[in-house]
């Protein structure tokens, strides 16, 4: 069965939610803190995430935008006030979903199932170019039978250009998906990891076949 995540700071939501999805046939881990949330998320791999957005520390939205970053779990939030609901649009946080406060158990059940028959099934997580494989959940690379080791930054931005395979994509682009929008480092931090990157996916690192320069616009995997 799919596994849930839920963070909610307020406990006895927390407990209803967790027995009802429980009752419903899902896994479910619950916290009620945005940073173990993260860490749950990372170590348990839910299929979905119920993140509330009003949490103390770590709130829900920005927790939300890294989650997406990181994986291809769905992601509903959960929002108290019609004020928070154009912020949860607004920002673009990557949910599928949102749910406002009062929602009805009924409500929730049926997003959730709507959310999980949304998500791309195992087989559409393993990305090609050429000789080149990426399984997007597995998180492992390889070069024709030979598994590459990256670095997380790495793998996100492999993961990126696989996922628009064919489009050049942009220096500014590359970091808003990888480090972030409020990256405020230097662009070079793109070309240098792409030169980590090549040294390690290309058998020739100065005649890439995988990861080409467009130069003036950016860069593209073929
Ligand atoms: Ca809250």
């Amino acid at each position: 069965m799919p596994k849930v995540l839920i963070v909610e700071d307020e406990k006895v939501l927390l407990d209803l939610l967790t027995r009802h999805l429980q009752n419903e046939g899902y896994t479910v881990i619950g916290t009620t803190n945005g940073e173990e949330g993260l860490e749950l998320a990372r170590n348990e791999q839910p299929d979905l995430c119920i993140l509330d957005v009003m949490l103390p520390g770590l709130d829900g939205l920005s927790l939300c935008r890294i989650l997406r970053r990181e994986s291809n779990m769905a992601i509903i939030l959960l929002t108290a006030r019609a004020g928070e609901i154009d912020r949860v649009i607004g920002l673009d946080s990557g949910a599928d979903d949102y749910v406002v406060k009062p929602f009805s158990l009924p409500e929730l059940t049926a997003r959730i199932r709507a959310a999980l028959r949304r998500l791309p099934r195992r087989s559409e997580n393993i990305l090609r170019a050429g000789d080149l494989q990426v399984d997007l959940l597995a998180r492992r690379v390889f070069v024709g039978d030979r598994e590459v080791r990256l670095s997380h930054k790495e793998f996100e931005l492999l993961a990126v250009l696989m996922r628009n395979k064919g489009a050049v994509l942009s220096r500014e682009f590359l970091i808003s998906q990888v480090w972030g929008y409020d990256f405020d480092g230097d662009m070079r931090t793109v070309d240098v990891h792409i030169r980590w990157l090549r040294e390690k996916i290309e058998r020739d690192p100065s005649k890439p076949v995988h990861l080409q320069t467009v130069r003036g616009v950016g860069y593209r995997i073929d």
